[in-house]
C-alpha cells in the first residue's frame, strides 16, 4: 500500500491565506452588496512597466523565429540574467558575487521552501517569530520540526526567535544553537527592517557557530533608509557563512510572471562540504530552468529605462504605505513597519486577538487584513495591511478604518 509523508498531517489547518479567502467568501455571500477592498495578500496590483513589456514582446517573437527561438533554458540561468544580476545587485553595492554564484529560479518561494533540501534531517532551525511561513512548513514537510503543539502553536524542535516591539522586530541571538538561521529583512510580515552593524553581528554569529543563515531579502527594493543592507553580502565575511534569496515579484511586479534567484558563494561551506554544488545538483535535477522570455523580462528591469520605471512603481507603492502609516496613527492605532517595506504591523485595539480583529475589520469597514498570528505565535495581537492595492483603495480603507478609530 502507498504511504503517505506523515510530516504533512502535522501541519496544521490550512494555509493562511485559503482560511481568509474562505471567510471573505463566506462574508461576501451573506452580504453581496458589501465593497471590499482587499488590503491582505502580498500580490502587486500595478501593471508590468512599459519597458518590461518591450522585452517580453521582443522575446517572444525571438520564440517565432527559427534562428532565435531557443528551448530549453540552461538550468541555472542565462548568462545574460546572472551576469547583469552580479553586476547590479551586487558588485555596483560592493559586493562580491559572480555570475556563476547567481542561481535564476521562477521565484523565491521555491528557493526559499526547498533549500532545506540539502542539509540534514538532524539540522535544528531558528526562524524570527513572526515570519513568512514557508521557512516553518518546508520543514515540516521535511520531518526537521518534531511534533507540533497546538497549545504553543510552535513545533517542538523549531527555534522560535520572537521579534517584536522591545527588540525592534529583530531577534536577539537564541539561547540554543541553531545550525541554519532564516532570516528575513524586510521583514514580512512585520515591515522591519536590519541595521548594518545588527546584520553584521548576526554573521559574526554563525561563523562563530558554525550555522548557515538562510537570507531572505525579497524586498529590498522597498529599502529607503541610509544604514539598511540590501544584501547580506554587504557584511564581512557573510561569503563563508550565507545563502541569499531575491524575488522580482515585489520588485517589478512580476508575481505573475515568475522570476526570482538565490546566492550560494562558491567557498561557503558546511561539514566539510560544499554548498554552491549540492543547490547546482538539486537544481539540475528537479528543474529545468525559469523560461527564457521571462529572464529576458527581467535583465529589462536592469535597464536604465527599466530601472526608472520599477523605482516609479515602487514610489507609488511606499506612498500607500505612507497613507496607511498616517491614518492608522492618527486613528490612535499603535503601527510599525511601511517605511522600507510594504508591509504595515499595528497592534490589535485592546485584548483583540489577531482574528478577531480580522472579522471585525472585515464586517465594520469591509477591509480585508492579514491576522499576525498566520505568521507565527508571537504575531498573536497584530495585523498586517499591505501597501499593495491601489491608490484609491488605500485611501478609501483607511478612511473607513478611522471612522471607527483604534
Ligand atoms: N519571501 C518573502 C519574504 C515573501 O514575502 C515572498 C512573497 O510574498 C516570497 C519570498 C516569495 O516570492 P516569489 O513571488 O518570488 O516566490
Amino acid at each position: 500500500m502507498a504511504k503517505v509523508n506523515e510530516n504533512y498531517l502535522r501541519l496544521p489547518g490550512s494555509y493562511l491565506f485559503s482560511r481568509i479567502g474562505k471567510k471573505v467568501e463566506e462574508y461576501k455571500a451573506d452580504h453581496p452588496r458589501a465593497d471590499i477592498i482587499r488590503l491582505g495578500i502580498g500580490d502587486v496590483t500595478q501593471p508590468i512597466a512599459p519597458e518590461i513589456i518591450r522585452a517580453l514582446h521582443g522575446a517572444v517573437d525571438e520564440m517565432g523565429q527559427a534562428d532565435t527561438f531557443r528551448g530549453y533554458a540552461p538550468d541555472l540561468g542565462y548568462e545574460f540574467l546572472r551576469s547583469v544580476i552580479a553586476e547590479k545587485d551586487y558588485r555596483d553595492r560592493g559586493c562580491s558575487v559572480t555570475a556563476d554564484e547567481v542561481f535564476v529560479s521562477d521565484g523565491a518561494k521555491c528557493d526559499c521552501g526547498n533549500i532545506q533540501e540539502i542539509f540534514g534531517l538532524d539540522n535544528r532551525i531558528a526562524v524570527c517569530d513572526p515570519v513568512y511561513p514557508v521557512y516553518v512548513d518546508s520543514n515540516v514537510m521535511a520531518g526537521r520540526t518534531g511534533e507540533y503543539d497546538p497549545r504553543t502553536g510552535k513545533y517542538q524542535d523549531v527555534i522560535y526567535m520572537p521579534c517584536g516591539r522591545e527588540n525592534g522586530f529583530v531577534p536577539d541571538f537564541p539561547k540554543e544553537a541553531p545550525d541554519l538561521i532564516y532570516l528575513c529583512f524586510p521583514n514580512n510580515p512585520t515591515g522591519a527592517v536590519i541595521k548594518k552593524d545588527q546584520l553584521q553581528g548576526w554573521v559574526d554569529y554563525a561563523n562563530a557557530h558554525d550555522a548557515v543563515i538562510l537570507y531572505d531579502a525579497a524586498y529590498e527594493a522597498y529599502i529607503s533608509e541610509e544604514d539598511v543592507p540590501h544584501s547580506i553580502y554587504e557584511c564581512q565575511g557573510a561569503r563563508g557563512c550565507a545563502i541569499e534569496f531575491r524575488s522580482f515579484s515585489k520588485t517589478a511586479g512580476f508575481t505573475g510572471l515568475r522570476l526570482g534567484f538565490t546566492v550560494i558563494p562558491k567557498e561557503l561551506e558546511t561539514d566539510g562540504v560544499r554548498l554552491w554544488p549540492l543547490w547546482a545538483r538539486r537544481h539540475g535535477t528537479k528543474y529545468n530552468g525559469a523560461p527564457y522570455i521571462i529572464q529576458r523580462a527581467g535583465e529589462a528591469v536592469y535597464s536604465e529605462v527599466g530601472r526608472r520605471q520599477v523605482r516609479e512603481q515602487i514610489a507609488y507603492y511606499m506612498e500607500n504605505a505612507r497613507i496607511i502609516l498616517q491614518g492608522l496613527s492618527e486613528a490612535g492605532f499603535d503601527v510599525s513597519g511601511g517605511k522600507n517595506a510594504p508591509y504595515i504591523w499595528l497592534k490589535t485595539p485592546g485584548s483583540m486577538t489577531s482574528w478577531e480583529f480580522f472579522d471585525y475589520l472585515l464586517e465594520q469597514a469591509n477591509v480585508v487584513g492579514t491576522p499576525g498570528s498566520g505568521f507565527g505565535p508571537n504575531g498573536e495581537g497584530y495585523f498586517r495591511l499591505t501597501a499593495f492595492g491601489s491608490r484609491e483603495n488605500t485611501i478609501e480603507a483607511m478612511k473607513r478604518i478611522s471612522e471607527l478609530g483604534a
